[in-house]
């Protein structure tokens, strides 16, 4: 699987890149990803990516051939273009499960008052959306993406096999969990207990107890 990132600030991702789960994943090489950065593509002293709307309207709007030029020196025959928009279909585990069998991925990381229609019209197979708010950009839906489809790519968190019996078509398990100690006594008086069954040993009633509690992440 390789993600490749489009942006007009590459150096956002220096810090997601070189920590935690995903340092490791990439250097086992489970995964890999690029960030591109978009003014590499213009083709003017400025580097320009923006421009003034047509028909008016406040703010500034991102050119299409910049975008085009970007896409097309990455894009590969089986490419996967994904347009960051809070307009686009809601990015879920399930369709973090449905990514996670593509091999490239391309994502394009709008900035200003958003980007031209035509990207979404000609370059992009899909639009994402990562929640019903709208941010200033697409770096954090492009970290929210590599971070929740890697995790669950063989191999890239923990040992092969680690999360599989947590996940289907379905979605993804997920439940309350506690760790040492077993009782933390915030103030005199009071004490926080992890459950009894957690602590008993015996494996079926521990499932059972997960079980009950699981909630599915679709
Ligand atoms: N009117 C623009 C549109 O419809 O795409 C929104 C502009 S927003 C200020 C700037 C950029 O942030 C967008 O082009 C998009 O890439 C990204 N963005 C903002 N909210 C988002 C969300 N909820 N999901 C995905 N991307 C988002």
């Amino acid at each position: 699987m390789h993600f490749h990132i489009i942006t007009i600030f590459p150096s956002f991702f220096d810090p997601f890149l070189s920590e935690g789960l995903i340092k490791k994943g990439i250097d086992k090489g489970a995964f890999s990803v690029s960030v591109h950065d978009l003014r590499d593509f213009t083709d003017d002293v400025h580097r320009t990516v923006d421009d003034r709307p047509f028909g008016g309207g406040s703010g500034m709007v991102m050119k299409v051939e910049p975008i085009y030029r970007a896409v097309e020196s990455l894009r590969r025959e089986n490419s996967k273009v994904i347009l960051f928009t809070p307009r686009g279909r809601r990015f879920t585990q399930k369709k973090a499960l449905e990514m996670s069998k593509e091999s490239d991925i391309i994502m394009i990381c709008g900035r200003y008052e958003g980007i031209d229609a035509r990207v979404e019209e000609h370059i992009a197979d899909e639009k994402i959306s990562i929640g019903s708010y709208v941010l200033m950009g697409g770096e954090v839906p492009a970290m929210a993406v590599v971070e929740t489809v890697s995790r669950i790519l063989p191999g890239a968190v923990g040992k092969d096999g680690f999360l599989e019996n947590r996940m289907n078509e379905e979605g993804f398990a997920e439940y309350k969990q506690y760790t040492r100690p077993e009782v933390f006594s915030p103030c005199e008086g009071v004490e926080w207990k992890v459950p009894k069954t957690l602590l008993s040993g015996d494996h079926k009633k521990v499932s059972q107890w997960k079980n009950k509690r699981k909630r599915i992440i679709k």
